[in-house]
């Protein structure tokens, strides 16, 4: 009887020639070397191991105890075996550890999401915790509350998995997690702590020891602006709920294995972070850390699909030839690994960018280009992750739909990647609406050029003076005096039309280097493709129009 073949994943550190290659490029030899042999044991587990843990663990899922036998109310979450190992390994792989230890200056960030790109598909969104857990850190380091920074940062960033501490971070209340500014929890002062009364209406990974949280202190006003951002415990020494109650985990499309919380906040304990306002700003740097995670985690939810798919062509026969050698589906294939490239660079470089302004050495113009590309490429990495893990379920055929295969799981998992930290259009407009965009754009622009200037092979150089071009144009229509409404209408083909322009250049950028020191043509032939599929995406906005079409 014909049996079909499954996909095979090898070592994904040795099967990815964009990481070792990208890598090789940006760190330094000695750095690399090291680095190298933890990812080859990363890229072992990833592909073997963990992979094979997370289809056998497929159908578990967290549970929530909410009473003990004698009615005690406890509210322990009982995670799936594989998050049992996530936590284990990422701990001692100093998944957030690396970027805190900083051995190596500014390439810690790179070294430490080296790691995540590489863990992240196998583990079944463990990396959420983790991402808040670095976000916390980073936060808590920048407000400077010494007490606080020793008290949690140790526990957040230490490699030893019986006393690492993860965090989550509380802000989506009912009213709005776009809108952050309608918090309804309540801040009343207690002596020299606070209590929180309120609801949070989506708390992913409860089971962290700690979390950042906004509130509003009594009789502070309306608005982001008066709410202030404050520590909390989730236990006691003794393992008793700190003034909360778990109400149920949400029933979610995807991140199942994420146990995702309804909160009830009821007299908190809560120690104010700070000033009693401007808490939005305050937990800021929470979300450039969540962002950079989100980032990193679409493209190797990317790299897998893609892996995945280019194994099954190998093997699966249609037409009496295997898919690999049928025009169109290599098409298919080719189109999914330039987009896989174009978000791989563009998430790392926001990395490195990241490292530079963590490590001190990052100049003006790249602080303007890392506040741009921040909302810019968790968003269109999100985007381009979700098309990319549902064209690869298709390069399956009817298997693809098929939930054993794992495939579905990945696709569920990967469109939580546009929602959170952030919506594509939320973002959009906080790129676009931001007082400091002109200097980010300016920068961009800069980078463009620099990287253009640099390209020796003609083709390359035609590819990069189309991103160029792409840049131009949307920043001409920045400046042609357009009306509010069609500025918010028209943000969203603005923020994607510059994130493609960007990652078409780092990939003329890449391509050149692989000819020059490699002499590989992967680079060449990846920037080529991008440059064919739609890269500016500006045209006229009508939101008259829009509103006919959507009218009664
Ligand atoms: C699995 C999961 C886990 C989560 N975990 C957490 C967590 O741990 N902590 C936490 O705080 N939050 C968490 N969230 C919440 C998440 O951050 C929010 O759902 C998200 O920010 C969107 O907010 P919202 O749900 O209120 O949507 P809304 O803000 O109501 O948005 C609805 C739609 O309107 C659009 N929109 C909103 N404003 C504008 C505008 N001005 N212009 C144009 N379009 C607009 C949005 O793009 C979106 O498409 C989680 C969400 C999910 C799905």
């Amino acid at each position: 009887m014909f049996t079909q073949a499954p996909p095979q994943l090898g070592n994904q550190y040795r099967d990815d020639p964009l990481l070792g290659g990208w890598l090789r490029r940006t760190l330094p030899v000695d750095v690399y070397r090291k680095l190298e042999e933890e990812l080859d044991e990363l890229g072992r587990l990833a592909g073997g191991d963990l992979y094979r843990l997370q289809l056998a663990d497929r159908l578990n899922e967290p549970v929530l105890t909410q009473w003990d036998a004698w009615g005690r109310r406890i509210d322990e979450i009982e995670v799936t075996p594989l998050w049992r190992e996530a936590a284990r390994l990422t701990a001692q792989h100093g998944l957030v550890a690396t970027a805190y230890e900083r051995q190596h200056g500014r390439y810690a960030r790179i070294e430490q999401f080296a790691k995540v790109y590489l863990f992240h598909p196998s583990t079944d969104v463990y990396t959420c915790p983790l991402a808040m857990t670095d976000g916390a850190a980073r936060t808590l380091l920048e407000t400077g509350v010494r007490e606080l920074i020793d008290r949690a940062v140790p526990r957040l960033t230490s490699r030893d998995p019986a006393t690492c501490w993860t965090s989550g971070q509380w802000m989506t209340e009912t009213t709005g997690g776009s809108d952050v500014g309608r918090t309804e929890t309540r801040a009343v002062a207690d002596g020299e702590h606070w209590r929180l009364f309120g609801r949070k209406w989506f708390t992913s990974a409860v089971t962290s020891q700690m979390a950042l949280t906004l509130a509003r202190p009594d009789n502070n006003p309306p608005g982001g602006k008066g709410l202030a951002m404050f520590y909390v415990e989730l236990r006691d020494a003794e393992g008793r709920l700190n003034g909360l109650r778990v109400d149920r985990l949400k029933d979610k499309l995807g991140t199942r294995k994420v146990p995702t919380a309804e909160l009830t906040l009821d007299g908190m304990l809560a120690t104010l972070i700070g000033q009693p306002r401007n808490g939005t700003r305050a937990i800021e740097p929470m979300l450039g850390v969540t962002r950079m995670w989100n980032s990193i985690c679409a493209a190797a939810f990317m790299r897998r699909g893609v892996a995945l798919a280019r194994a099954y062509a190998t093997r699966r026969e249609a037409f009496g030839e295997r898919l690999d050698q049928l025009p169109l589906h290599v098409d298919t294939l080719a189109m999914l690994e330039a987009e896989t490239w174009g978000a791989f660079l563009m998430a790392f470089q926001l990395v490195e960018l990241h490292g530079k302004l963590e490590a001190g050495e990052i100049d003006d113009e790249e602080r303007a280009l890392l506040r741009l590309v921040t909302p810019l490429t968790k968003l269109a990495t999100g985007k381009q992750a979700v098309a990319t893990v549902s064209e690869v379920v298709e390069s399956f055929g009817g298997a693809g739909y098929i939930e054993d295969t794992g495939l579905p799981q990945l696709l569920r998992d990967t469109q939580v990647l546009p929602i959170w930290e952030g919506t594509t259009n939320v973002l959009s407009l906080d790129a676009l609406l931001r007082a400091d965009f002109h200097a980010g754009l300016a920068a961009l622009l800069g980078r463009i050029s620099t990287a253009v200037f640099g390209l020796n092979d003609m083709r390359l150089a035609a590819a990069g003076r189309q991103a160029m071009a792409a840049v131009e144009r949307a920043a001409l229509w920045m400046d042609s005096g357009q009306d509010d409404e069609v500025l918010q209408a028209g943000a969203r083909r603005l923020a994607l039309s510059l994130s493609r322009a960007l990652q078409l250049c780092l990939l003329c950028e890449h391509g050149q280097w692989l000819l020059d020191e490699e002499r590989d043509e992967r680079g060449l032939a990846a920037a080529l493709r991008f440059a064919r599929q739609p890269v500016d995406l500006m045209h006229d906005v009508d939101p008259a129009l829009d509103r006919v079409l959507l009218g009664p």
